[in-house]
């Protein structure tokens, strides 16, 4: 990795930008690895934030996240990308914090955040990002990626 960024480092993009996303947008996605976020919404660097971590969920700290992108660097959009076969769609909580318990001793004091229906889960996102008291009364619009045809998909 390190040798691939001396490469990028000769040809990098988004040098100089100012840090206020250019369009305004915060995208608040999967982690997962076969999502390259930026491609598949059309987004340059400078554009967007994108805020991730496993299944997309809106969690305390992604809304931490979208005040600051709101309020300190103007963002007014939030788009919500969870995504088809994705690990979090049926997976076991108890059985995760067994599995954590386990290997490390220790059970984790926050849920894995799982869910049954990726639909579902996307319009329980928005209505958090919507009903949360700290953020403006943005556009938020939820989105599922499919991972076997890169097509972005709306959810009403
Ligand atoms: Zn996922």
């Amino acid at each position: 990795m390190l040798a691939a960024n001396e490469e990028w480092a000769g040809q990098a993009s988004g040098l100089g930008l100012p840090a206020a996303p250019a369009r305004g947008v915060a995208v608040v996605a999967c982690m997962d690895a076969r999502m390259d976020v930026y491609r598949l919404l059309g987004l340059a660097p400078g554009e967007a934030h994108v805020i991730r971590n496993a299944g997309g969920v809106v969690t305390d700290d992604v809304l931490r996240s979208l005040a600051i992108s709101q309020h300190v660097l103007g963002t007014r959009e939030v788009v919500l990308v969870h995504h088809t076969r994705c690990g979090l769609t049926g997976a076991d909580e108890a059985a995760f914090a067994d599995q954590v318990q386990r290997a490390t001793g220790q059970r984790p004091p926050w849920p894995m955040r799982a869910f049954a229906d990726v639909d579902d889960d996307v319009r329980e996102s928005v209505r958090l990002v919507r009903e949360s008291p700290y953020l403006l009364t943005a556009e938020v619009r939820g989105t599922v990626y499919d991972v076997d045809t890169g097509r972005l998909r709306d959810v009403a």
